[in-house]
């Protein structure tokens, strides 16, 4: 059905909902059961019990999710971190090795660093703005390429339409971790991506109030990362999925909302004289301005900026600001401000940190939905 609606304003609605609606409640009610009775299912997989991601909250929100990217299939997962891992897991096998963008969320870095070489699996990082990198560092035992549409949290774009021909060309899986863009923004199977995957976390459900995660694309590949989160059993809680559910129905109205105030405090933070560099691609003064504004319809409501006077200065802005609230998340409708050297970063060394680009004083703001004019007071006060 989910076909037959066309926007994405609508499809956030009606994709995926249950015809005939079940006892006619016009809200996905919530399954909180374990199990279902047995229908003669004869393959596990089939088999209808809550880790196997298949009550109706799983497969209302899969295919609305598979609809929102324009994509064949979806799943949800306990948290972004199991939809990463377990994908990861499903694609690589011992001996594989991995292509993956340097700048990455720092859960994701410490999956790389800390736990692939125990599972026999091996990684080159890739500059996803520099094609030449990636050809040198290919081998006949690479599976796949992993890039996150907007770095976090340096709001990189990376060349993402040459890193899908590149997949195609060398029979690579290609992985985008989405979560920063939202298929309001970017919709990864448009632009050739075999893979989405979503922080579900943030934006999708867009409250604060749980954890979850999305991998979205092509339906042979999410039937084999849904097989392994069978395995693995990072399934997603029913009474979660109603929440991610609710959430989704205001994903259009908040996320446009944050792309225009976003752009508006960028723009703000980067004329004040307190400020020494903000990073949004939404600004025309970011070196990939012009390759966002092709492959996105809007930048997203996270920015970073390092305030002129180093750390000092950053605590002192964290510490001033009435509006926004220091903590390590993003994608709500709150503003959170967060220092990632301390916090989504801090699993990496100094020296990476250094190599990469996030300095210390560097913050992290994810806009909210407030009004866009007390923010820009808030911070002005606070800088
Ligand atoms: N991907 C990105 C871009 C993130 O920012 C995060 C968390 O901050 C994750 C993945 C991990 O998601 P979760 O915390 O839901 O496991």
């Amino acid at each position: 059905m989910s076909s037959t609606y066309k926007r994405l304003n609508t499809k956030v609605i009606h994709a995926g909902e249950p015809e005939p609606r079940i006892g006619g409640a016009v809200i996905m009610p919530i399954f909180q059961t374990a199990m279902y009775e047995t229908a003669g299912e004869s393959d596990y997989h089939a088999v209808r019990y809550i880790r196997l991601n298949n009550s109706p909250n799983h497969l209302a929100l899969h295919e609305k999710l598979a609809a929102l990217e324009n994509a064949e299939a979806a799943l949800v997962a306990a948290s972004g971190m199991a939809a990463i891992s377990t994908t990861l897991f499903a694609l690589l096998s011992v001996g594989d090795h991995l292509l993956v963008q340097d700048c990455l969320y720092g859960g994701t870095h410490d999956l790389l660093t800390k736990d692939f070489a125990a599972f026999g699996l091996t990684y080159d990082f890739i500059d996803a703005d520099d094609p030449v990198s990636w050809k040198r560092k290919l081998r006949p035992n690479t599976k796949a390429i992993y890039v996150e549409t907007m770095s976090n949290p340096l709001l990189q774009v990376g060349d993402l339409q040459a890193i899908a021909y590149f997949a195609r060309e060398n029979d690579l899986v290609s992985i985008v971790d989405n979560t920063f863009a939202t298929p309001v923004n970017f919709r990864p199977a448009e632009w050739g991506f075999d893979l989405s995957l979503h922080s579900a976390t943030k934006y999708l459900n867009g409250h604060s109030d749980i954890v979850a995660g999305v991998v979205i694309g092509r339906a042979d590949l999410v039937t084999r990362v849904t097989h392994k989160l069978n395995h693995l059993g990072g399934s997603l809680d029913p009474h979660a999925a109603f929440l991610l559910h609710r959430g989704l129905k205001t994903l259009a109205l908040r996320v446009r909302y944050q792309n225009d105030s976003a752009l508006k405090i960028a723009q703000f933070l980067e004329s004040h004289p307190a400020v020494a560099r903000v990073n949004y691609p939404g600004l025309e003064s970011h070196p990939r301005h012009q390759r966002a504004r092709e492959l996105f319809e809007g930048c997203g409501g996270v920015l970073s900026f390092e305030p002129k006077g180093a750390v000092a200065a950053a605590e002192q802005f964290l510490k001033k600001t009435q509006l926004a609230t220091a903590a390590p998340s993003l994608g709500g409708v709150e503003t959170l401000v967060t220092r990632p050297a301390t916090t989504s970063h801090a699993g990496l060394s100094l020296e990476d940190r250094q190599r990469l680009g996030i300095s210390d004083s560097l913050i992290r703001v994810s806009i909210g939905i407030e009004a866009t004019e007390d923010l820009m007071e808030d911070f002005d006060q606070a800088l």
